[in-house]
């Protein structure tokens, strides 16, 4: 068979995000997310239990965008809301991980933004109702290059900061993370059997609000540089 005869549509193109320093990419299975995972931002949610069992929830691979692009202002909401993440990528999975190993099933990490459609998010959530509309949608999530460990060590620390326009919006520290970047790999497999090319979108500090069109975001982590992305119409 011919690479033509093989499928019956053209495949789907892989997701990729491109590997800092190198020409090389890392591919991308699933994208799964945390929620509510700084106790700042949990307070501004409404929350208040700050030691529930992580929420988890996924994106769709394709919904990545790389850093420096246009991103159209998605449909269906008025309230379209950015929230900065670091972004852990796995070169090994399992289920059942002890924390003790976590570490060891990291190729690196990334700056990422959970976009969301506040609106829909809230109104579903109020219903009882599945958050994906709110959450897995086109373009949904953009994410910069992915910095080995070999290079940058463990990114288990350090100031994450999001600026719309030029003004700052977020400023935290990785550090006041309620579930440590092992302990959010542990719990993930145990719900899921993770695997390479999995990335984890670690939570977002305090200071989420929306963005227009024109606006600028540019989201910066300690050791991993900036994500730069600008909303379209
Ligand atoms: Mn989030």
């Amino acid at each position: 068979m011919t690479e033509t005869d093989a499928y019956v549509i053209a495949p789907p193109d892989r997701a990729l995000l491109p590997v800092a320093g190198t020409s090389q990419s890392f591919p991308v299975r699933r994208i799964y997310c945390v929620g509510r995972n700084y106790v700042a931002h949990v307070r501004e949610m409404g929350g208040d239990e700050m030691r529930d069992p992580p929420i988890f929830f996924q994106k769709p691979a394709d919904s990545i965008v790389p850093d420096g692009a246009l991103i159209p202002y998605p449909p269906m909401t008025s309230n379209y809301h950015y929230e900065l993440e670091l972004v852990v990528a796995l070169k090994k999975g399992g289920r059942n991980i002890p924390v003790a190993d976590a570490l060891d099933c990291i190729y690196g990490y990334g700056i990422g933004l959970d976009m969301t459609r506040r609106d829909l998010q809230m109104d579903l959530g109020k219903s009882g109702l599945p958050w994906e509309a709110g959450k897995a949608f086109d373009n949904s999530c953009p994410c910069g290059p992915i910095h080995p460990v070999e290079t940058v060590g463990h990114v288990l620390e350090g100031t994450i900061q999001l600026a719309v326009d030029g003004e700052p919006r977020q400023d935290s520290d990785l550090k006041l993370m309620i579930w440590k970047v092992p302990e959010i790999i542990a719990n993930l497999s145990k719900y899921f059997m993770l695997k390479p090319g999995d990335i984890i979108l670690t939570g977002t500090p305090a200071g989420v609000g929306p963005v227009v069109p024109g606006n600028e975001l540019v989201g910066s982590i300690d050791k991993l540089g900036t994500l730069r992305v600008r909303i379209g119409s």
